[in-house]
């Protein structure tokens, strides 16, 4: 019989334009979980915590492409960049460069998306727009071989206001216009739109999202 974890997964992909890739969030929920929705066909998740993910990554099918999905310290990454498929949610200079010198390391290149503060929420993290195009004005991030900028990576604000929701990701969709053409117009890499979780999705993938996050409407709630 098909699981819950099966069958919600289903719902959700029959709801994606094709070419929308899904990252299943299971922050906070059991590996058993992850297994049924492994066993489900899913192979990317998304975790926002240094250790959880560790200890997920150490017992869970090596074919999983695990994406960084939190705020990631500085002192943190060593510990998943011999693993990390991507990570998301880069908004410093420092950060990028950091994930840059432990890439080397570990003789890889790490995917990571450029993080921007959109919503109206103070409490998240991210980068402001013209925090953003000066870093990349600014041009250090060009040295950094061990990095692949692949796109760009936003929550919406948590509020019922559709508009504003999709005013958000608009926003997100021209940015990403603007410094694709600026500054990766010849990188074909660079083309990630991360946007979208559970309550917005449906929103988002109107919106030119490439990558939406999906976690309770395929687990449930979180139990913090
Ligand atoms: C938790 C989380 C999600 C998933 O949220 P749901 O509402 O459970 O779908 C997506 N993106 C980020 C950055 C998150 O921290």
């Amino acid at each position: 019989m098909e699981t819950d974890v099966a069958r919600n997964l289903r719902e959700v992909r029959s709801a994606l334009p094709e070419g929308v890739r899904l990252v299943a969030i299971s922050k906070f929920h059991p590996s058993e979980c992850i297994m049924e929705a492994y066993d489900a066909g899913q192979r990317v998740f998304g975790e926002s915590r240094e250790q959880e993910l560790a200890v997920k990554a150490k017992s869970l099918p090596k074919d999983i492409e695990w994406h960084f999905i939190g705020h990631l310290q500085t002192n943190k990454v060593k510990h998943i960049a011999p693993y990390i498929a991507m990570i998301e949610a880069v908004d410093s200079l420092k950060l990028l460069k950091e994930i840059n010198r432990q890439a080397e390391a570990n003789n890889r290149v790490i995917k990571v998306l450029l993080e921007l503060h959109i919503a109206e929420e103070d409490t998240k993290y991210g980068l402001s727009l013209d925090d953003c195009r000066k870093m990349l004005e600014e041009g250090e991030w060009r040295a950094l071989d061990h990095v692949c900028i692949c796109g760009i990576m936003m929550m919406a604000s948590n509020v019922d206001d559709e508009g504003q929701i999709r005013s958000e990701f608009s926003l997100a969709a021209s940015f990403f216009d603007e410094v694709k053409q600026k500054y990766f117009a010849d990188d074909d890499r660079f083309c990630e739109r991360s946007w979208g979780m559970s309550h917005d999705y449906h929103v988002a993938v109107q919106c030119r999202s490439t990558m939406v996050r999906v976690g309770t409407a395929i687990f449930g709630e979180r139990e913090y």
